[in-house]
């Protein structure tokens, strides 16, 4: 069968949540049994995210492949429970530098090479290769930044052609605000949006409005109105308690059923199980007064959640699947630095349980040191992720095993690296797909803490790093009592280390980004569970 194609853009702003609609609409597919995967496209320069500040951008997510994609691939696999591949990710420097090199071999002999048509058409042919090569009965595509940007022009253009040469839904995410003092939903902002569409030669098959309450039936009319749609196709996005009730929100609006017919899809019944089974673990128990877990995240790039998505995600999986409610509590590091460190340390006791996420970049580290050291002399619950995992090591080296001036390299050069550079990362200049990426087996030491969680001897799980525990000090840091408790397969790396007689526990690689609602990562499901326990 032909691919079928939704194409997901914004006519009006970005942040909107176009990723959550193509991830539900991916998901409701999937649940009807079509072979359905988004892809996205961004319009910046950059090759791939991997050279992003998480700060501006979130965070940057690592694929099994060891591709750096941007966050929303985060939400696609938390979704549809499947990996993506990072060919599905194009960004306007993948595109611009496939297209030179073309030119550079001779591919466009003789021809001026243009944005129209050699870059469109370029783009139909990559994207209906891949949908070909993956046998996608829908690909879902989600255009990045917004309608009318200059960046993400052409691939715009390319989507309208793409309209007039296969079957193609679009879909415009817009919002309707609601000023308070007025208390009633405004489509105008929706209408320029629409103008701005139209002026790219495309007229949506569904608008998708995000509300903060339900979209009003006159709001929803003149929209209808404005955009030559029947009232059904104009979709109400409102405020929902979880970003996984979304797919059931536009169900229940009929979406699918309008979508599959629109597509000229066959007719099919959804997966009742499947879907039972994806709303049972949203909502496990049900019970309203559930016992709270609160989290101290401590890190740097507090201000913006974004940055640390996958790591709030994996959380509510496990607090999902504890049954307990989630609190984080986002603490800034470098508030553990300072004239006032001891105050500010005194608040993590609000806290049941500590996690140190990863991160790149001196600020804010002695502070977040500090916290581990809390959490080991006060016996509550540790998770450290990569960088955490790194700085746990270095605590323990200074405060147990007493090399003073114990640090990672990354940090400052001292007689006591515990943490250096890979040995593959030396004489490495270049900044991008450079450093360890993507999934790696580990192998866990029987009785460890590790091996009671993990439940297996080889496990898999994705990294991003440059820096591991220098071996050189392997012997000083388990004399002192720091347990190794795994180590890649050739028991070269250290993978994980442990705390005796309590739960701390660091990793080398990244298990957030493998959490799914459906099957929360262990660690993190562990890491709940003992805190929800009261820690050690
Ligand atoms: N900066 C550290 C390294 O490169 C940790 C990386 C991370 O936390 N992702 O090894």
């Amino acid at each position: 069968m032909q691919t079928r194609y939704v194409v997901v853009l914004g006519s009006l702003l970005s942040g909107l949540g176009k990723g959550i609609v193509s991830s539900s609409i991916a998901k409701i597919l999937s649940l009807y049994g079509y072979n359905a995967m988004p892809l996205k496209f961004d319009g910046y320069l950059n090759y791939d995210c991997g050279t992003m500040n998480p700060f501006r951008h979130g965070e940057v997510f690592v694929l099994e492949d060891g591709g750096e994609v941007d966050m929303d691939f985060g939400t696609y696999e938390r979704f549809m429970d499947r990996n993506m591949k990072s060919s599905f990710s194009l960004t306007g420097g993948k595109v611009m530098n496939d297209v030179i090199s073309m030119e550079r071999k001779g591919e466009f002999l003789g021809q001026d090479v243009q944005i129209i048509p050699q870059v469109t058409d370029y783009l139909i042919k990559r994207i209906e290769s891949l949908s070909q090569k993956e046998h996608l009965d829908v690909l879902i595509i989600e255009v990045g930044g917004t309608v009318g940007d200059i960046e993400n022009g052409y691939f715009v253009e390319a989507m309208r052609q793409l309209g007039t040469l296969r079957k193609t839904v679009f879909i415009d995410v817009t919002m309707v605000p609601e000023l308070e003092a007025v208390g009633e939903q405004k489509t105008k902002p929706t209408q320029i949006g629409l103008r701005s569409l139209r002026q790219d030669g495309i007229q949506p098959d569904f608008m998708i409005c995000r509300t903060t309450r339900a979209l009003e039936d006159r709001a929803r009319g003149k929209i209808a109105l404005f955009a030559n749609l029947p009232p059904e196709a104009v979709i109400d996005d409102h405020d929902v308690p979880s970003i996984y009730d979304m797919p059931e929100l536009l169900m229940r609006q009929k979406l699918d059923k309008m979508l599959i017919g629109r597509l000229g899809l066959e007719r099919r019944t959804i997966n009742r199980k499947a879907l039972n089974e994806w709303k049972r673990c949203l909502h496990p128990g049900g019970s309203k007064n559930k016992p709270v877990v609160s989290v101290a995240i401590v890190g740097k790039y507090i201000k913006l959640h974004d940055a640390y998505a996958s790591v709030k995600e994996s959380l509510s999986h496990a607090a999902m699947k504890n049954n307990v409610e989630l609190k984080i509590n986002w603490v800034e590091s470098e508030y553990f630095e300072g004239k006032d460190a001891e105050r500010h340390i005194g608040t993590l006791a609000d806290s049941d349980c500590v996690l140190v996420p990863g991160g790149f970049g001196k600020r804010g580290i002695e502070g977040m040191i500090r916290a581990i050291q809390y959490a080991r002399t006060s016996k509550k619950p540790y998770l450290g992720l990569c960088l955490g995992m790194q700085l746990m090591v270095v605590e323990y080296a200074r405060n147990v095993c007493k090399l003073d001036d114990a640090n990672s390299t990354e940090f400052g050069k001292t007689p006591h690296n515990v943490i250096d550079l890979l040995e593959g990362q030396r004489g490495l200049s270049e900044k991008g797909a450079t450093m360890r990426l993507g999934a790696a087996q580990i192998k866990v030491m029987g009785g460890t803490l590790a091996h009671s969680i993990y439940g297996s001897g080889v496990i898999s799980e994705r990294h991003r790093h440059r820096y591991e525990l220098n071996n050189k000090f392997r012997g000083v840091l388990e004399r002192g009592g720091l347990v190794i408790s795994a180590t890649t397969t050739d028991g070269q790396l250290a993978e994980m280390v442990e705390w005796r007689g309590q739960f701390g526990i660091g990793i080398q690689a990244h298990p957030e980004f493998k959490s799914r609602p459906e099957h929360p990562a262990p660690l993190f499901e562990a890491f709940i569970r003992d805190a929800a326990a009261g820690g050690a």
